[in-house]
């Protein structure tokens, strides 16, 4: 019935959730989605194969990469045929027109709307705890929650998907 949390992963499913008749609400703590956590978002030339990437949201185009690290290792990435480029994007822009997409599709969008909790019923999660400027308590029903709350979700937390010690860094890239 609705989708929380507000960055392009949750502006998407929320759109998807209203396009096929859901009721759908947003919740974002901040003011728009995403206190970004990277300014620039990297897309790598072989995603480019799959879609087309706006040019609105291209900050700018990489060519070459250069990786240094502390005790003078440097590699190059090879230079990438002509046509083969990679992308930075704008996050802050890309962020705010994926969420204009699913409002328009009729989500509802509760921004400076923190969640703090879910509330189960016979195991089952029945309704998300949210507060409104960190002031006002908000209990919203639902039966579909999706935690698009970043890499370190704590919804999944909530929902007894995983613990915390399934996403360190290591786990993430596959490391003993
Ligand atoms: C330093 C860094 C660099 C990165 N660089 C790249 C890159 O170059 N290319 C790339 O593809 N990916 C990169 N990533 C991964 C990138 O973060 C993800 O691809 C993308 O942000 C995931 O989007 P998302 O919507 O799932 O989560 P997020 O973008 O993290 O959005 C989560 C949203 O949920 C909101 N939120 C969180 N908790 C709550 C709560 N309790 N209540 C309400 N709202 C809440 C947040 O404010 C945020 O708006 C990088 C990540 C980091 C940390």
């Amino acid at each position: 019935m609705w989708s929380l949390w507000g960055g392009p992963g949750g502006s998407m499913a929320a759109k998807t959730c209203a396009k096929f008749g859901l009721d759908t609400v947003l919740v974002e703590r901040e003011e728009y989605p995403n206190k970004p956590n990277s300014l620039g978002c990297l897309v790598d030339r072989r995603l480019c194969e799959y879609i087309k990437i706006d040019e609105r949201f291209v900050d700018s185009v990489i060519r070459l990469i250069k990786v240094s690290s502390s005790d003078g290792t440097e590699i190059q990435m090879q230079e990438p045929k002509i046509g083969e480029i990679s992308y930075v994007l704008n996050r802050k822009t890309f962020d705010r027109e994926i969420l204009k997409i699913a409002l328009k599709e009729g989500t509802e969008y509760l921004n400076r709307t923190r969640a703090i909790g879910l509330i189960k019923e016979d195991g089952v999660i029945k309704e998300v705890k949210a507060k409104i400027e960190e002031r006002e308590d908000l209990e919203i029903r639902s039966n579909i929650v999706i935690g698009a709350d970043g890499v370190e979700s704590k919804v999944g937390k909530w929902a007894d998907l995983y613990k915390k010690s399934d996403i360190s860094i290591d786990n993430m890239w596959g490391a003993s």
